[in-house]
Order: C-alpha cells, then structure tokens, then sequence
C-alpha cells in the first residue's frame, strides 16, 4: 500500500470578510508572501522532485484561511497549477480548506472542474450563539448546508471543531461533536481554543473576560468527543494544536496547550471506555 504525502501550500488569507475572536490574522495576511500559481507549481515540483512517486499516494493541499472567499481568477490560477500535475498523473488528489458560507453549488462546480477531491470546513462550533460570541459570522445551519451538499458532490468531507471557546460549555462542545458526526465527516480535526497575541481572544483574557480551558479539563472534554467520534468511525486526524515555529511560540499566551495532548486524551478516553475511573 503506497505512504500517503501532502504536499502544503500555503495561501494567504487575502480579505478574510470576518474576525474570528481566536485568529490572529496579521499571521496569516502579513507573515507570508503572496502566493501566485507560478510559485505554487515551483513549491509542487520541488517536492516531488524529491519523492519516490511510486511509493506515495500525493495530493496538494491549499491551506491558510478561506479557499473559496478568495477572487475566482486566484483560486482558479492556484487550482490549475495543482490540475495540471494531476491530469500528468503526478499527483493523485487536491484539498483545500474554507469557511461554510463560501460553499454553494456553483463555487462546487468549479472545484469538481478543477480536480478538487476533498474539501475542509471550519464549522467550529455548532452553537449559534457560541460561533456569534466568537465573531465567525455564520451560522450552524449554513455548517450543515455546505456539509450535506459537499457530500452530494462526492468530495470528501472532512469538519473542524474547536472546544473552549468564548461562551462554549462541555455541554455545548459535546452537543458540536454530536451534530458534526451527524453531518457523516471522513474525517475531522478537534482543536482546544489557545489564546494567541494579536486577537480578540487574547484582548478578552487580558481584560478578565475569557478563561482559557486548563490542560486537564480540556484533555477531558476532548476524551468525551472521541467517545462520539470513534464509535462511528470517523476518524480524528488532528487533537491538539501544534506550534511549530518560534512565531507561533511567542504569539502563545495561554491555553491548553501540551505536546502530547492527543496521546493524554485518548488515555482518558480510554478509561473512561473501560470504566475504570469515574
Ligand atoms: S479563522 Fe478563518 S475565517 Fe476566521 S478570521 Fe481567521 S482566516 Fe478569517
């Protein structure tokens, strides 16, 4: 069975229409330069240049913000560039990742023209009144919208689900989990809310406002929303946030934060399947 390789390219997110509380957006738009479709077909070449495409099943992946918010000339341009490898047989899949309201069937039609096979959406949380607090400015409605109709379309599907966040409870993350495996993901990823320089998140804990998660109670909680998702089988490709690279190092500020956070709460979650700890 051949290794699985992505290949990452990273958009900057330009004009990003929202202000979510927890991202810090001078990361994303200033830190990296922009990205054109010259340099994103240079970026594939060089790392395929330097694998054994036998031996790997690969696919290119857009990452770093909203895909499809940005103008359709760019993304087409960056989608292209990805087509032209795969239609050569190079690389075999393309991802990308988006906000739910920049999903409708026409932004679909497009993707499929363009190769596109699986799609990631940032649904967050599937409280209204938590996604309001922390400034996404979508619904969970329009969450389980774009869900059903990427499905419809066959990409695969994969959900990101935040636990922590402003106004959020256990309750409330719990009842997310529940939704999103209701919404039949391929995949998800679940991420504990951090503070980070440089965002609403960290104006609000700096005024007392917004307490973090600890490590324990999130390490917790993320146990509990495996117990949703792995009795389904929908696999958890990502519990825990990394950060990797001294930017994001300095920019972190508070949260629960541990380089071994999946391994802690698959343990807990575990025992707790074991009824071996109350
Ligand atoms: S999380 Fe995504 S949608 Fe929200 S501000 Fe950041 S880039 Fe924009």
């Amino acid at each position: 069975m051949k290794k699985f390789k992505i290949i990452p390219i990273f958009v900057p997110h330009r004009g990003c229409p929202h202000r979510c509380a927890f991202c810090d957006q001078r990361q994303i738009t200033g830190s990296a330069a922009d990205m054109t479709a010259e340099k994103a077909g240079e970026r594939i070449d060089r790392a395929l240049a330097a694998l054994d495409a036998e031996r790997y099943h690969i696919e290119v992946a857009f990452y770093g913000g909203s895909f499809t918010a940005i103008d359709r000339e760019s993304q087409d341009a960056l989608l292209n560039a990805a087509l032209e490898r795969k239609k050569r047989g190079e690389v075999h899949g393309i991802r990308l990742s988006t906000r739910p309201d920049y999903i409708d069937r026409a932004i679909l039609d497009n993707l499929k023209d363009k190769g596109v096979t699986e799609i990631e959406l940032g649904a967050q949380s599937m409280c209204d009144d938590v996604l309001e607090c922390n400034g996404r400015g979508h619904t969970a409605r329009q969450t389980a919208t774009a869900a059903a109709l990427i499905r419809r379309y066959g990409f695969t599907l994969g959900l990101q689900m935040m636990v922590g966040l402003m106004g959020d409870t256990e309750e409330k993350s719990l009842y997310t989990a529940r939704k999103i495996a209701e919404l039949s993901p391929d995949f998800v990823r679940v991420y504990p809310t951090l503070v980070l320089r440089h965002t609403a998140l960290y104006d609000a804990y700096v005024r007392g406002a917004y307490t973090p998660l600890t490590v324990a109670r999130a390490v917790e909680v993320c146990a509990s929303v495996l117990r949703i998702f792995n009795p389904r089988g929908i696999r958890v490709i990502r519990l825990g946030l990394l950060l990797s690279g001294s930017e994001a190092r300095e920019n972190f500020v508070a949260g629960p934060y541990h380089p071994r956070f999946r391994e802690l709460a698959e343990q807990r979650a575990a025992e707790l399947a074991a009824g071996q700890v109350e």
